[in-house]
């Protein structure tokens, strides 16, 4: 296997899995800022920050996690979910460990919440990964499951790697960062579906320990000033942030302040982590949601995460033709042009469309790229 770190320096006196980061700063008082996220972790010898996975050493932040994986996958791009790039499409989807946020509704914690990086039983460098998405057909990586925020270098490399091999980069995340992270890690990203989890300052600050404004100026950024294609997901969660209201509201920031085209996908909750008191969202919440975001003027509000349709149809935003029939992750119709126009009419589909519709459909195929790279208790 090719050095995991190709165009990273080592970092002396650290593992072959730590590289230097750029964004911290030094304090008057001995300690380091870290300056991805607006948690802005001040760290003195040997602290790690919230995420786990960025650590003090020396006079900088590193990053422990490079070249380390919890996994890797092919799975269709309707997962992640995208519905408007490259549709029916595989994507090589892998994620590390460690997270900024603190989701006490965490749907992935077994990896997001690990503090235990020798969970991370797979590796792969940026070069390698990509050959290996492009040998299997893929058409693009994804870096999800937690969130490319934290292990920005590595998801950086990677995307560049894929690029250079023909294939494109999808970041899934939550869209928590500070200005100058964003810019670098979007730099390297074609698509990006960004969890919006709620619409008030008060659920991000009691439930997700973090703030709706940063989210917000991440998604105006992605819109209006990168080419980066932007999908939006909100996971709803009965009695939290699923009233008509809120979903209203959401819906008429992202239509005002976004654009009406901008995809919106609702998905169900399930309970999980410091969440498990409360009950799954019915499948008549996703469609109530549904109806409320049509209402407020967006022209593409999917329904996931169960089986809809009606929900997960995209429709011509021209003469109104069902254009991709989807049921779950599998297309059952498809009639937009290989150059993403509606075959009826003509009209442009917003998104990213090159060629036929892949025929991936929904499955989810596990991929081992690599021997455990740290022995097993
Ligand atoms: S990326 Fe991690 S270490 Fe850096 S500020 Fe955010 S939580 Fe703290």
């Amino acid at each position: 296997m090719a050095a995991l770190t190709p165009s990273r320096p080592r970092v002396e006196g650290a593992d072959e899995f730590t590289v230097g980061t750029r964004f911290h700063r030094a304090l008057g008082d001995g300690r380091i800022e870290c300056t991805v996220c607006p948690r802005n972790c001040r760290l003195r010898e040997g602290q790690r920050g919230l995420c786990f996975v960025r650590a003090r050493h020396g006079d900088q932040i590193v990053l422990t996690s490079y070249g380390r994986s919890s996994g890797f996958c092919v799975d269709p791009v309707e997962k992640k979910p995208l519905n408007h790039f490259l549709p029916g499409t595989p994507v090589l989807s892998f994620g590390t460990a460690g997270c900024n946020l603190a989701c006490r509704f965490c749907q992935n914690w077994d990896i997001s919440k690990s503090r235990e990086i020798d969970t991370l039983s797979s590796q792969a460098d940026a070069v390698t990964l990509a050959a290996t998405a492009k040998r299997l057909g893929c058409k693009s990586i994804a870096f999800t499951y937690n969130d490319p925020t934290v292990f920005l270098e590595y998801a950086a490399d990677c995307a560049d790697a894929a690029r250079d091999a023909g294939l494109k980069a999808i970041a899934v995340s939550a869209g928590y960062i500070n200005p100058p992270a964003r810019r670098e890690l979007y730099s390297h990203m074609d698509a990006a579906n960004i969890d919006l989890k709620a619409f008030t300052e008060e659920f991000y600050k009691k439930i997700a320990f973090a703030s709706l404004r940063t989210v917000l100026d991440t998604l105006e950024y992605l819109v209006h000033e990168t080419d980066v294609w932007t999908e939006i997901t909100t996971l709803l969660i009965p009695g939290h942030n699923d009233s008509d209201a809120e979903i209203a509201a959401e819906a008429a920031w992202i239509a005002e302040h976004l654009g009406p085209e901008v995809p919106l996908h609702f998905t169900a909750f399930h309970p999980d982590f410091k969440m498990r008191d409360v009950p799954p969202t019915p499948p008549s919440t996703l469609r109530r949601a549904r109806r409320i975001a049509l209402e407020a003027g967006l022209r593409f509000v999917y329904t996931g995460n169960v089986h809809d349709p009606d929900g997960q149809t995209t429709h011509c935003p021209g003469c109104g033709e069902a254009l991709i029939v989807r049921d779950w992750y599998r297309i059952d119709r498809y009639a937009v042009s290989d150059s993403g126009h509606c075959t009826s009419c003509g009209a442009r589909v917003p998104g990213v469309f090159e060629g036929p519709a892949g025929d991936w459909g929904p499955r989810r195929q596990p991929i081992r790229l690599a021997a455990p790279s740290v022995s097993q208790p």
